[in-house]
């Protein structure tokens, strides 16, 4: 029943506008109900006071709002990470991640429930996919990990990596990227954006028409298809060359740069080997820049037997490769499960 009315929370301001005006009340109702939801955070109609309780009936009968609820809430001791389940409302779950850095506070979110791209190294993966997210859904955690922190410290920076595939989950990701920055709502600019893609080359050319200025981030994991055949099943759909070629067109459209995650793992992709196939790789890609890769120790997930490598070691060999490297520091080390790791206990302890 709840699914045939129209979710209000995933509607840009002039879709809303024309759904108000369909129902025969004035344009300016349309602007009182959006500020509301997303000025003000008030997700429930019969709390828009300035409504009258006649037309908070209508729209109540016309729309429903789409916000996911916060079921559990992990603070970390040692920094001021903060780990959210939420509780969706068809019961599915989900995480997201509110990090504090020097320049700023990002929330890490989640774009599916659950996710088909099976990466061997990934909590979610063995759980399968459930359904896409709605805009309203992605943004809706960032509402929540907004909640009770003063202004000064709410987001400003948000990265789609998170459960699920971000470009398997197309359509909804653009409209949510759209509703958060868009003047009238959230207003972040999309310079503050990191998209995450294990690499799904016809929807990474895709994004690159879009022109937006976020930033896209390729999750590598390995500088063979043999060994990313071997952890990432879509490498065996879109090859390492496909995929490299795909990431310098989007360059060249865009002028943004590409950056690429590395999970460490010891003895599979840390070895001077991989570091010099990565260099031989990158760097045609990318001649006006030196490229970036971000390591990640990886983290230890039931049933997998990864070890995190020595990401600061393969750094080095990295720089004497060309290539610029970061090791990603730890947040909230004393809550960290691995990505999807509290949905994945949470499902499996009901
Ligand atoms: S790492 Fe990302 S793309 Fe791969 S299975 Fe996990 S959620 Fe999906």
């Amino acid at each position: 029943m709840e699914q045939q009315k129209i979710d209000i929370l995933s509607l840009l301001p002039e879709q809303l506008e024309a759904e108000i005006k369909a129902m025969g009340a004035p344009k300016f109702r349309a602007k009182q109900i959006f500020r509301q939801m997303h000025e003000k955070r008030v997700f429930d109609f019969t709390k828009m006071t300035e409504l009258s309780k006649q037309f908070q009936c209508e729209l109540n009968e016309r729309f429903y709002i789409n916000m996911p609820n916060i079921e559990k809430r992990l603070a970390s001791d040692v920094d001021d990470t903060v780990k959210y389940l939420y509780r969706l409302s068809d019961g599915s779950c989900i995480e997201t991640v509110r990090m504090v850095y020097r320049h700023g506070i990002t929330a890490c979110i989640s774009t599916q429930v659950g996710c088909k791209m099976g990466c061997r190294f990934c909590a979610s993966a063995p759980l399968g996919f459930v359904r896409n997210l709605t805009p309203a859904e992605m943004l809706g955690q960032i509402y929540g990990a907004d909640a009770g922190f003063p202004e000064e410290e709410r987001i400003s920076g948000v990265v789609l990596m998170g459960i699920g595939e971000p470009l398997d989950n197309y359509d909804n990701v653009m409209q949510f990227l759209r509703l958060l920055s868009c003047k009238e709502g959230r207003n972040l600019s999309l310079r503050h954006v990191a998209l995450s893609t294990c690499g799904v080359v016809p929807q990474i050319r895709r994004l690159a028409e879009e022109q937006l200025p976020l930033t896209l981030s390729v999750s590598l994991h390995a500088a063979t298809d043999e060994k990313r055949d071997a952890l990432m099943p879509v490498n065996r759909r879109y090859p390492l060359d496909e995929l490299l070629e795909a990431c310098g067109e989007y360059f060249r459209k865009t002028g943004r740069r590409v950056t690429f995650e590395y999970a460490v793992i010891a003895g599979e992709n840390d070895t001077p080997e991989a570091a010099k196939e990565l260099g031989k790789r990158l760097k045609p890609v990318f001649p006006n820049y030196r490229p970036h890769v971000n390591l990640i120790p990886v983290n230890p997930v039931a049933g997998t037997g990864f070890r995190a490598g020595r990401a600061a070691a393969f750094r080095k060999l990295l720089e004497q490769e060309g290539i610029n490297a970061t090791v990603r520091r730890t947040l909230g080390d004393d809550i960290k499960a691995a990505c999807g790791q509290l949905r994945r206990d949470t499902i499996e302890s009901n």
